[in-house]
């Protein structure tokens, strides 16, 4: 303790001579001030526009926009990035305080990502230190960690006098000692440290800070399989599964592997690893910047001679390519058509030519097939980027990139940011994906953000697609992308017989209210499959065993306390759970509201499809993949590897099961309910149904023999479904563009959602109104849906209203979220503003 407290005041010593520093240098630049320059520095957190600060004269050569630096703020020091240099400010001069650090020998973010930062600040309503932020791969503009504790002059102090918040604060840290300055406000109830600043100034409490804002080191710790049998290995720590299976894992993968990527794929703790240290069985190596390979480089790339259709593709793009300028393409194929090979030759083209290219893909998780032929094809000239590795190693490969080594860069929708140099070609896979959208602020569309870099830069970009979104078949009939077509799979074989059963005709299973969820036509082809010893897949879009539990008695369904959601059931853990915010429960004996005993676990997830299956066909190894299982330690790698080996016969699963994933011996797919999304009130609904149902029937007849989809449904009529039997792209997606121009839904208009969380009803809906008020009059050809409370009311206890705002063009949406945004802010309520929203719910 009193250790501790040394360290502490050496510290305040430290900053304090810091502190005179800045002084003099303020003292300096203001001396000569019709010579300093000034910047506007972004800080993420801290303020929603740039600051201005001098620059000193030392300083002046190395700061440029998109330098790193470090700028006083009230009694804090923040980093942040300075955007724009400028020789005058409107300012005081006598309240611009100078930038006190330069901190990377080069400027960290190049011209042409200040310029997307810049777009996605505006256009995606965020601050512009957040985006940078969110931008660079790892967090080199964090905010110190600030631990506050009393000062011997504040201990025992009369807080007589003081404000209340103060007062909360003095008594906060005399019952804990020192705290954490996030956790010590949660306590006294405020977001505001203006009163800790003003404790601070009474020198009654001191800050202690730890700067978490430097790049990751350049060496790595790797491990690597002691040098003994493997089987003797194992029986060691055959009472520790999770060593095990990390053991297991490092054999298998025959390289070396970074501790980060070893927890991340094993899910398994620092303990395990020290444990496994500690007995010896494996050995821990540091080494500089290594680049592990990835994916099995053992097979030597394929090069095949193109089809006549694919000879076409690559032709128009590098065109495109050796012409130079901005030129979007779809390429629009069915899965297997060979549309990867087309991008890859476009790469190939762009390398030869000097430039470099990017490919984007939705997860590298669940589509390691792209990563993997990228990586094959283009060795240590490619660059895996995902979100196993290291900060070290995400840091690395970013100034790789910058340093131009790297040529090739796969990655996630966040692969965007890498600075490239020579970027000549942008390929965004599976260009439908949802995982493109990110959640969490800067609501960016990674696909929508290509297009805008691709404009920026002058170059192509290729949307690639099975199942192109609206946005992107819209494009195209507006002729502002060009239409690349793959009609045929290149292996031959038809595409799978599609069939749809009406379940209105099918008699209920026992038990489940009226529901079928395995039809006659369905058992009788999972039979026939199984018994030409072929595999199958079900796409059942719950998980868990029953999406609720309902009282027979009153009726009542069992609800998250902080959601207005059901609580859905969950037979392997035996509890009931939250989808929305986790919350888990036992399962009750009895109904909370009138003590009823009769509860009924109503509908069906993963686990019951499971559970049928494994009452028809006792004998057939069946798995689970869905985010359950997924989580579970190394869940996907091992449902999707026994799959793939042919020692589990069907695989039951949420999407997951629809994406790019290659298993030959699947000639059966069924859809258990293609109504789970068509039911949900939203716009996209059809389009979301209609993509997932043509994808998973996509994963049918992929190898030799002829595939076929069952398809079980109460709308057999409703046009996704119509045109997923037929594998109709085109007129799916004429209904769809009549259907979203006719009620004035993207693409045919702009649309932002805004909403407004409090755990307070009143706060969000009088949030919600005043900023509706403050919209109109709305510009003509604006609409406005709302003040309304979302379609989910609450989520993790707070409450949600919502604005829905169209607009005929991104200017007038600008104008129209900029005038609800400056409305008055209500207390305790958060304001979200999502532009081309992916859900509304
Ligand atoms: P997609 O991306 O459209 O699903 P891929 O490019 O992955 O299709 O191709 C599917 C399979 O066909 C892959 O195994 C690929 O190696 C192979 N392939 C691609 N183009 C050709 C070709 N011209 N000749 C033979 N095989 C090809
Ligand atoms: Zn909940």
């Amino acid at each position: 303790m009193s250790n501790g407290k040394r360290v502490g005041q050496a510290e305040g010593h430290v900053e304090l001579r810091a502190s005179i520093q800045g002084l003099t240098r303020h003292a300096l630049s203001a001396a000569c001030y019709d010579l300093s320059v000034f910047a506007l520095v972004a800080v993420p957190r801290s303020a929603p526009e740039p600051l201005t600060y001098s620059i000193p004269r030392e300083l002046e050569p190395f700061t440029v926009a998109g330098s790193r630096v470090r700028v006083p703020m009230r009694e804090r020091q923040l980093t942040g990035i300075v955007v724009e240099v400028q020789a005058a400010s409107d300012l005081d001069p006598g309240v611009i305080r100078p930038i006190n650090e330069v901190l990377d020998p080069q400027p960290l973010v190049p011209a042409e990502e200040l310029q997307l930062a810049r777009f996605i600040a505006d256009y995606y309503r965020c601050p512009l230190g957040n985006t940078l932020a969110a931008m660079l791969p790892v967090r080199l503009l964090r905010a110190d960690s600030e631990t506050v504790s009393l000062t011997p002059s504040g201990v025992g102090v009369d807080a007589a006098g003081l404000d209340a918040t103060s007062a909360a604060i003095l008594t906060a840290l005399g019952e804990g000692g020192s705290t954490r300055l996030p956790a010590l406000l949660a306590k006294v109830g405020s977001r505001d440290r203006r009163a800790l600043d003003g404790l601070v100034r009474l020198g009654l409490v001191e800050v202690r800070r730890r700067r978490r804002d430097r790049p990751p080191p350049s060496e790595v710790t790797a491990l690597r399989i002691a040098d003994r049998p493997l089987e003797q290995l194992l029986e060691e720590c055959r009472r520790a599964p999770r060593q095990r299976d990390a053991l297991q894992w490092l054999s298998d993968a025959g390289r070396p592997a970074l501790v980060a990527e070893l927890r991340a794929v094993v899910g398994c703790s620092h303990a395990t690893v020290r444990a496994l240290m500690d007995r010896g069985a494996v050995v821990s190596f540091t080494q500089r910047a290594p680049r592990p390979p990835r994916w099995a480089l053992r097979t030597a790339p394929e090069r095949h001679a193109l089809t006549d259709e694919q000879q076409a593709s690559v032709a128009a793009i590098a065109d495109a390519v050796s012409t130079g300028g901005y030129a979007p393409f779809l390429l629009e194929g069915v899965t297997g058509s060979g549309k990867t090979e087309v991008y890859l030759r476009s790469l190939e083209d762009v390398l030869e030519r000097g430039g470099s290219g990017l490919v984007l893909v939705p997860e590298i998780g669940l589509t390691p097939a792209a990563a993997g032929a990228v990586e094959r094809r283009f060795g240590a000239r490619a660059a895996v980027v995902h979100s196993a590795q290291s900060d070290g190693e995400r840091w690395r490969e970013w100034r790789r990139a910058a340093d131009g080594e790297t040529r090739v860069v796969v990655g996630p929708r966040s692969a965007l940011f890498t600075p490239l140099r020579d970027l000549r070609l942008i390929v965004v896979d599976e260009e439908h994906d949802s995982a493109y959208k990110q959640q969490e602020s800067p609501r960016y569309h990674a696909r929508d953000l290509a297009l805008v870099l691709g404009k920026r830069l002058e170059i192509p970009v290729v949307l690639c697609s099975a199942t192109p979104s609206v946005e992107a078949a819209a494009l195209v009939r507006r002729g502002l992308a060009t239409h690349l077509r793959l009609t045929r799979r290149v292996a031959g074989g038809s595409l799978p017989q599609v069939e749809v059963v009406d379940l209105r005709g099918e008699p209920p299973e026992p038990g489940e209210q009226g529901h079928t969820w395995l039809s006659r036509r369905l058992r009788e082809a999972m039979t026939e499959t199984l018994a030409a010893g072929d595999q199958i897949i079900l796409l059942m879009q719950r998980r868990g065993w029953a999406p609720l539990l309902l009282c027979r008695d009153c009726g009542t369904r069992i609800q998250c306390p902080s959601c207005s959601v059901s609580l859905v059931v969950h037979r392997r853990s035996a509890d009931l759970r939250c989808h929305y915010c986790g919350h888990r429960a036992p399962v009750p004996a009895s109904c909370a509201g009138c003590g009823g005993t009769l509860l009924d676990a109503v509908g069906a997830g993963t686990e019951k499809v499971a559970e049928l299956l494994a009452l028809d066909y006792p004998d057939v190894p069946v798995a689970i993949l869905d985010r359950d299982t997924v989580r579970r330690r190394d869940g996907l790698r091992h449902s999707l590897g026994a799959f793939a080996a042919g020692k589990v016969r069907v695989l039951v699963g949420t999407q997951m099961v629809a994406k790019g994933h290659h298993f030959p011996d699947v000639t059966l797919t069924g859809v258990i309910s293609a109504d789970a999304l068509l039911g949900l009130p939203d716009f996209r609904a059809a389009e979301r149904t209609f993509q997932l149902l043509t994808q998973v029937a996509g994963r049918s007849g992929r190898g030799s023999r002829p595939g076929r989809v069952i398809i079980q449904t109460y709308f057999p009529d409703h046009p996704a479904v119509r045109h997923a039997t037929t594998h109709d792209v085109t007129s799916f997606l004429d209904d769809e563009l009549l259907f979203r121009n006719a009620f004035g839904y993207p693409p045919a208009t702009r649309m932002a959602v805004v909403r407004y969380e409090s755990r307070d009803m009143k706060a969000a809906s009088t949030a919600a109104t005043q900023a509706a008020r403050a919209a109109t009059p709305l510009p003509p050809g604006v609409r406005l849906r709302g003040p309304a409370p979302a379609p989910i009311e609450r989520i993790r206890g707070a409450w949600r209203w919502q604005l829905l705002v169209t607009a005929p063009s991104r200017d007038l949406l600008r104008e129209v979220l900029e005038r609800i945004e400056a409305a008055p802010p209500v207390r305790a309520v958060r304001m979200v503003v999502d532009v081309d929203p992916l859900s509304t719910l």
